[in-house]
């Protein structure tokens, strides 16, 4: 992963037309936002600069729109964003599944049920 950078210079750091996976942070330290990009990494950190208040990113390229999937499933459960809606339901059929071994955030969705 890298980062974090500042949002507005996105274009400074990311690859043309490239799926990939980013988090989005106000103060550069949080995860606030996880999301990924099938085809237009730049493109959709663009929209978000433009449209959005968060000021850092990081990212990271993938091999395919499959591939960026599975690291945003991994980063939502890893990282728990506060800003993502359904935060706690991984989508059924991504093949993504958490392989951390003493996971803290597979105990707390264990204890919480
Ligand atoms: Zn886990």
């Amino acid at each position: 992963m890298l980062g974090p950078f500042l949002l507005k210079y996105h274009h400074m750091f990311v690859g043309v037309a490239a799926a990939g996976a980013f988090i989005l942070s106000r103060n550069g330290r949080a995860a606030d936002y996880v999301g990924a990009s099938a085809d237009d990494l730049i493109g959709t950190l663009g929209r978000f600069a433009q449209q959005s208040d968060y000021r850092y990113f990081w990212f990271v390229d993938a091999r395919s729109a499959e591939d960026a999937a599975k690291i945003e499933q991994a980063w939502l459960h890893r990282y728990r964003p506060t800003d993502n809606p359904s935060r706690s339901s991984v989508p059924h059929g991504t093949g993504w599944r958490c392989t951390t071994e003493g996971c803290a955030a597979c105990a707390l969705a264990g204890a919480a049920r």
